[in-house]
């Protein structure tokens, strides 16, 4: 879209929250277009900018201009704005910020400046008011733009930089920043394709006639594919080719990350199950904003589903955004759409160059790709129309970025496709609670996909009762002889072992070792945290604290018990146990290079680890049929998170981490080891039961109003002087209970909570406060903070006391 307007309404990288009107000189204007990026002074600087779009009616008196273009195509299609102003006021972040965290990254390792002529420069030529070096530059230029780098080689003589200048003052010459993606290296390999069909007459071998029947049957083939089912196919090829039978052609192939070449597939005839969820989906294409939750068992066939829908898209001419919460299953959604689609795929997460990621953003902004496939941020993939935003493990907390921008990529997904008036498809065996309540209230339209694919059944899940294995000391009591025989069977019948850990971080708490129960807040109904500097445990959405020497609330015993678990001591343990097993570890700490994700996935798909021991990392979508012993060591330390969201989390992970076992043909077993076997949270996942646990965690979150009854808000406030961060956060405290006393019948919905210290007091030098506003109406809350920012910007950009705000917060932490 060019923009008319001689003013043009301008984000800047600031952060600052409103936008900004410039006014285009008239050799620039033939440039602007919303969504490039333009150089414009702020203050007594030359920042840059995004053009939004053309500038609105009222103009401030004085208005300056814009400096230059800095894009030749736009980097985002206009019909974005609203979506990014929608970010910027919901997430109460800057909008020129937003925009900023949409794009690739390392854009600007790419640019590169060339100069070009203006109309203005044709004129002058022409009426040869010139000097000899300027028309040389002149004359060069109006063969097409050249880099400035390059000017001076091209014309056999130095340009100096105040020439240049001075075209450029003369508005003769326009300065452009190009950028050029980086090349990727692409493979290919031979496919063979059907040529002309066998006359009556023709004379062909058995083996000859059988290559051409099978191209017949399934059309063009790769050749290993074709070696599979003759193999000595390369042989006849080459004299088929030759009487012109079929052709060979090159063509490039896609690798999964385990190097193997994706071949093409087509669509699989859908179970009854499948076919009424893709009718039903189908039916509503085109016919404007609709939310369906897909809730799927594990292994019901959802992304063949989702293969489908899409497809159906793709002849409306719309574009299909697949969310994946995890690099490591991206490559697994690709390679199955990739299988389907072909070339028609662009891809976008972190693990990509910054050139890779440029080279995918691009395909879509040129049309080139209608399906994009990423982690969260591909939510911001540059679609003109969208037609499907398809969110597949809808529950996961990764959607939600945690740090600069805090976004929901799930929430976005509704966000976009309301404003596209398209369809979102948010898919899960275990929809969170807010999805499901969305359903329940029809918000959302629920299907289900309650049968495994070939009813192959879900593996049989034991609970191990960690109160009756107190005999070891210390990591060994989590190797329980239960555990311990059942994965030597495992590995005396050469199958896979996942012990599965729930290790966020520090999470250390306390846990009554009579009654299993852990110790939780009066007032909150949360776990209690231990601060070991205090030796306190507390509370830390409302700060409540009691000594950790406290007896049990529940059975009077003072056996309480300081729970801290990890991976390693307990990798380190099972390779004691089992001394000639191959024993490899998947967590945070091992997985931060590049490619070693895939590395240890690789090694379960060859077979070269018997036990692999990790964290939530490995309960997510994987796929690997050996697996056939899943171990959870400990679920309560999910449990007892600190957090009103773990009995949800737990539940969530119990049943993600169980749908690993036994996905191939060996039934698969989960052991289950709990100081809480009664819990309903446990016990739901341990019939597989998601509306048992909903119709009991939905009571809970009722009677305390937590989402989705209501919505919070939290300021994360941290400094590196102590004294000062505390008394800053005070100082955040009072205003916002003034605030809510002074307009009490309009805030009166509103709970100000804290402010507390976090319970990791100090990260990285910093200290860290709290404070979490809880509201039941949406509207009010979002009013407050927004009036509490205008009314105290100083106090949220103050220097030395940095303030966050959190809207929507997973982590509570
Ligand atoms: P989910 O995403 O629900 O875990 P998948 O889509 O991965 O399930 O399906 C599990 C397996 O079943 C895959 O190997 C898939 O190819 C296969 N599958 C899916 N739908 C069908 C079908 N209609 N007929 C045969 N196999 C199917
Ligand atoms: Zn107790
Ligand atoms: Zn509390």
């Amino acid at each position: 879209m060019s923009v008319q307007s001689s003013n043009i309404e301008v984000a800047v990288a600031l952060p600052v929250y409103h936008t900004f009107t410039y006014s285009v000189p008239p050799f620039l204007s033939p440039f602007i277009a919303a969504g490039k990026r333009v150089l414009v002074p702020f203050g007594q600087r030359r920042v840059t900018g995004y053009i939004l779009g053309a500038a609105k009616e009222t103009e401030p008196a004085e208005i300056k201009h814009i400096l230059d273009v800095l894009d030749q195509e736009a980097l985002f299609p206009s019909s974005m704005m609203p979506f990014f102003k929608w970010i910027s006021d919901y997430y109460k972040h800057p909008i020129g910020d937003v925009i900023k965290n949409a794009l690739p990254g390392g854009l600007t390792l790419y640019d590169y400046a060339a100069l070009s002529i203006t109309a203005q420069g044709k004129t002058a030529l022409e009426n040869k008011t010139v000097t000899s070096l300027q028309r040389s530059v002149l004359k060069l230029l109006e063969n097409g733009p050249c880099r400035l780098k390059h000017l001076s080689n091209k014309l056999n003589q130095n340009v100096p930089g105040a020439l240049i200048q001075s075209l450029q003052r003369s508005g003769w010459v326009s300065k452009t920043r190009e950028l050029r993606p980086a090349s990727t290296k692409t493979r290919t390999e031979r496919y063979i394709v059907p040529g002309k069909p066998i006359a009556p007459t023709d004379r062909l071998s058995k083996a000859r006639r059988k290559i051409i029947e099978i191209l017949d049957q399934q059309g063009e083939l790769s050749m290993p594919a074709l070696k599979k089912q003759v193999p000595s196919a390369t042989r006849l090829v080459r004299a088929l080719e030759k009487d012109g039978y079929l052709k060979v052609q090159h063509k490039r192939v896609y690798r999964d990350p385990f190097g193997e070449p994706i071949h093409a597939d087509r669509a699989l005839d859908l179970n009854t199950e499948q076919q009424g969820v893709v009718a039903q989906v189908n039916d509503r294409l085109s016919r404007g904003f609709t939310t369906f939750l897909l809730q799927g068992v594990t292994g019901s066939g959802k992304t063949e589903v989702y293969l489908q829908i899409a497809a159906e898209v793709l002849k409306q001419q719309k574009s299909v955004l697949v969310l994946v919460p995890e690099i490591a299953l991206i490559t697994q959604m690709e390679r199955r759409f990739r299988a389907r689609f072909g070339e028609r795929i662009a891809v976008l997460h972190s693990g990509l160059s910054a050139g890779e990621r440029f080279d995918q953003w691009s395909l879509i902004l040129q049309g080139q790709a209608p399906i994009a496939i990423g982690a969260r941020s591909a939510i911001f993939a540059p679609f003109r129309a969208v037609g499907l935003i398809i969110v597949d493990e809808e529950h996961d907390a990764s959607y939600k970025q945690e740090n600069n921008l805090r976004y929901n990529a799930r929430d976005l997904a509704v966000v976009r496709a309301k404003q596209n008036d398209c369809l979102a498809l948010l898919g899960s065996a275990t929809p969170s609670i807010q999805s499901y309540y969305n359903a329940r209230t029809q918000k959302f339209i629920e299907v289900n996909l309650k049968r495994r694919i070939e009813r192959r059944s879900l593996p049989a899940i034991k609970i191990v009762d960690l109160r009756e294995s107190m005999g070891y000391r210390g990591i060994r009591r989590f190797i329980t002889p239960e555990l311990h025989q059942s994965i030597q069977d495992t590995l005396d019948r050469s199958q896979q072992v996942l012990l599965f850990i729930n290790r966020r971080g520090f999470a250390n708490f306390a846990l009554c070792q009579s009654c299993g129960q852990p110790l939780r807040c009066k007032h909150c109904d949360i776990s209690l945290t231990y601060h070991q500097k205090a030796n306190a445990l507390r509370c830390h959405y409302c700060g409540f604290s009691r000594a950790a020497t406290v007896s049990c609330d529940i059975c009077g015993s003072s056996k309480i018990k300081k729970i801290g678990l990890g991976t390693e001591k307990i990798e380190d343990t099972v390779q004691k146990l089992f001394p000639k097993a191959r024993v490899a570890r998947m967590d945070r700490d091992t997985t931060t290079r590049k490619g070693s994700i895939f590395r240890l996935l690789k090694g379960l798909n060859d077979r070269s680890i018997d036990i692999l021991v990790g964290t939530q990392m490995v309960a997510k979508g994987h796929d690997f049929p050996n697996i056939t012993l899943v171990g959870i060591i400990c679920a309560d330390l999910s449990l007892s998170f600190p957090d009103f969201r773990a009995g949800e989390r737990t539940f969530q992970l119990i049943a993600q981490v169980a749908g690993r076992a036994g996905r191939g043909a060996s039934p698969g077993r989960v052991i289950l080891q709990t100081y809480n076997p009664d819990h309903f949270s446990i016990s739901a996942a341990k019939d597989q039961n998601f509306m048992s646990f909903y119709n009991q965690e939905i009571n809970f979150r009722k009677t305390l109003k937590y989402p989705p009854f209501s919505r919070m808000i939290q300021l994360k406030i941290s400094g590196k002087d102590h004294q000062l961060t505390r008394d800053h956060a005070a100082t955040l405290g009072n205003v916002s209970l003034a605030l809510k006393t002074l307009n009490a019948s309009v805030y009166d919905t509103i709970e100000i909570l804290g402010p507390i210290e976090s319970s990791l007091a100090k990260i990285a030098n910093r200290y860290r406060w709290q404070i979490l506003l809880k509201g039941t109406h949406a509207g009010a809350l979002h009013q407050f903070i927004g009036q509490l920012m205008a009314d105290h910007s100083a106090e949220f950009n103050n220097r030395r006391v940095r303030v966050v705000i959190d809207v929507d917060p997973v982590s509570l932490t």
